[in-house]
């Protein structure tokens, strides 16, 4: 049985403490944050960490992120800590930045896939930072999807991957952000950026300088990254993705041309537009700004699929602020499926 606990009106205390126990006793609590919906299990606990790996069906060797609701809790799971961390978090915390440091001992093999280092954020959301007060412990928590499967933005979408799986599912509506957490490496200088995310990388160059970008971030598939995570076939629907890159105008044109011939060939077809309206079998509009498009991504993947469509077309967009993020997330969609609208 999962217990589901409405929290769409703001934190409720009462209800805090009902999760923060099952956290306490290992089991699985999914919940909001200002990115996506995580997983969450006692971070300390390798049999709760476990099962957090085998309810999503995810790869031992795909380490998770630890949440935290204090800066000082960092002390007690990374060690040399850098001045850079601190002014990082300064800046950016609560919010959607993940860092990688050297783990403590006392931090599992099991959370960190293995590595001799951590990775921490402090979520801007305050469902997330009370349940993490509450329990009085740091709070592992991947995504909360089946592995593979589209990030969840809607308590929904953790319903439908995890209703009978785990303990309890926290709604708190829709997620503000809507793409995970950017991932910095700190244990090299310059840092590395692992994974764009909610904080655009221009934020970050601003407060500590020149980040270096992992060649994975925005080309192919690797076969053997720092982040382990970064091998893996992620975010996929059931429907095939292609991608539509170019100019903007091009790429509107190119749509319509490969709208048709899908029709033609009795394809089912949807399309994730962006602003532009097409005769597709079905339509999912994004919205024009880059944050509603990050937005709206995973749940339009979800939705199309539902919806039955064979095909997934969807725009390229230019690949700076949040446009970084969309763009890796929609190439791992799309297996890296793109045409260039020449
Ligand atoms: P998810 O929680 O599903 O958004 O995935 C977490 C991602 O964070 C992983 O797939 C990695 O890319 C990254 N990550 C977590 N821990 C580490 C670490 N110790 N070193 C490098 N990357 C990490
Ligand atoms: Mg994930």
């Amino acid at each position: 049985m999962t217990i589901v606990i409405n929290m769409r009106e703001g934190v409720d205390r009462r209800k805090i403490k009902v999760a923060a126990r099952f956290i306490e006793e290992g089991k699985l609590v999914a919940f909001p944050t200002e990115t996506v919906y995580g997983l969450g299990a006692n971070a300390l606990d390798r049999n709760a960490v476990l099962s957090i790996f085998s309810a999503k069906g995810r790869p031992a060797d795909n380490p998770l992120i630890i949440h935290i609701s204090d800066f000082e809790q960092i002390y007690a799971l990374a060690e040399d800590v850098p001045k850079e961390a601190e002014i990082l978090a300064k800046h950016f915390w609560p919010g959607p930045l993940t860092m990688v440091l050297p783990k403590r001992e006392n931090v599992p093999k099991e959370t960190t896939g293995g590595l001799e280092s951590v990775a921490i954020r402090m979520p801007a959301h305050e469902i997330a930072l009370s349940l993490i007060r509450e329990s009085r412990l740091p709070i592992a928590a991947p995504s909360a999807n089946i592995s593979g499967k589209p990030s969840p933005t809607l308590a929904e979408h953790v319903v439908d991957d995890f209703y009978g799986k785990i303990e309890c599912i926290i709604d708190g509506g829709e997620t503000k952000i809507g793409v995970e957490s950017t991932v910095l490496d700190l244990t090299t200088w310059p840092p590395l950026l692992l994974r764009p995310g909610g904080l655009p990388l221009e934020k970050i160059e601003e407060v500590i300088g020149e980040v270096q970008i992992h060649p994975a971030v925005r080309g192919k598939e690797v076969d053997l990254a720092k982040a382990p995570g970064m091998k893996y076939k992620h975010y996929s629907p059931n429907a095939e993705v292609i991608i539509v890159e170019g100019k903007k105008e091009r790429v509107k044109e190119r749509m319509k041309e490969l709208v048709n011939e899908f029709k033609e060939r009795g394809i089912k077809v949807g399309v994730m537009a962006t602003g532009e309206f097409y005769e597709a079998d079905e339509c999912f509009n994004l919205g024009e700004s880059e944050e509603e498009i990050a937005k709206n991504m995973f749940r339009a993947l979800r939705e199309l699929d539902k919806r039955g469509v064979d095909v997934i077309l969807a725009e390229g967009v230019e690949e700076r602020g949040l446009g970084l993020a969309i763009m890796n997330r929609l190439r791992k969609a799309a297996g890296y499926r793109v045409i260039k609208a020449e």
